[in-house]
């Protein structure tokens, strides 16, 4: 993108009706069930050492498994890279076993929790209900929620995307406030193009980012929707962010395989 272009998009972004758009640039690594905890300290301390090349306004998120939050915590300590969980208890505390509560969650500093994740309604049989429970226990207690949304193969094959993301979006979020809504991201990803290699186009993936953003304007007016971010995930890597990042309606990523790297993952970051 030239930079005539580049100052283009953030003048766009910086007015709607007299209303300065908040909206933040975001590059957020989902770590899955990878690395040990001494890799993954590891891997936080190298992000945080490369963060500091990364511009001012582009936020940064990582997601470790549960038994490293507190080890990586304190690696980031002092550095701009903020501390999310993968998934949280749709319960506050209890007879759970195996489950982790949002309060847990806080108490080891973890500032964001990403929820709804495809591998998470596909394998462990999350529904759009138990993520209106999961969402409203994790803003009580204080933690933003990165909500992630997205068609099948079949689904977008059959034309149906616009549909699916319409309706994971309005069974949870649509259960909220506007005021919710500050505490919250969503990331649209594609099923079919998550550790798959495939990348939704930019077109693609701008196109179902804009109708997002409207259905969110739908509900909680232009306003609050000109403020989300809505992050892309799906095989974003460095090659392709920077034209994945350049669409209107793309505020940044959620990076799977790419985050396991810090190099990547801060290159990711830099493509904005
Ligand atoms: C993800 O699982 O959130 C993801 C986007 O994975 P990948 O980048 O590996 O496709």
């Amino acid at each position: 993108m030239h930079l005539n272009e580049k100052i283009a998009k953030f003048a766009t972004r910086k007015l709607l009706n007299n209303h300065i758009i908040m909206r933040k640039n975001i590059v957020a690594g989902n770590w899955k069930m990878n690395t040990t905890k001494v890799d993954g300290v590891a891997l936080a301390q190298e992000v945080a050492a490369l963060s500091e090349q990364t511009p001012a306004e582009v936020g940064l998120i990582v997601a470790p498994p549960f038994t490293h939050l507190c080890a990586v915590g304190k690696a980031l300590a002092g550095s701009k890279v903020e501390l999310s969980a993968q998934n949280c208890a749709d319960h506050v505390k209890g007879a759970y076993t195996g489950e982790v509560s949002v309060d847990m969650l806080k108490a080891v500093g973890c500032q964001w929790t990403i929820l709804g994740h495809s591998e998470r309604r596909e394998y462990y049989g999350e529904t759009d209900e138990k993520l209106v429970e999961k969402t409203r226990l994790a803003l009580e207690a204080g933690l933003g929620v990165i909500l992630c949304v997205g068609e099948r193969l079949e689904e977008r094959e059959a034309g149906k995307h616009f549909d699916v993301c319409a309706s994971q979006i309005e069974n949870v979020l649509y259960k909220f406030s506007a005021e919710d809504m500050k505490k919250v991201i969503i990331a649209y990803e594609p099923v079919w193009a998550i550790g798959t290699g495939k990348t939704a186009t930019a077109e693609q993936a701008e196109e179902i980012h804009a109708f997002i953003r409207s259905r969110i304007a739908a509900k909680f007016g232009d306003e609050v929707a000109e403020d989300m971010t809505i992050l892309y995930g799906g095989s974003c890597k460095p090659s392709n962010a920077r034209e994945l990042f350049a669409q209107k309606d793309i505020d940044g990523g959620l990076i799977g395989g790419a985050a396991l790297k810090a190099a990547d993952f801060i290159e990711i970051a830099k493509s904005f």
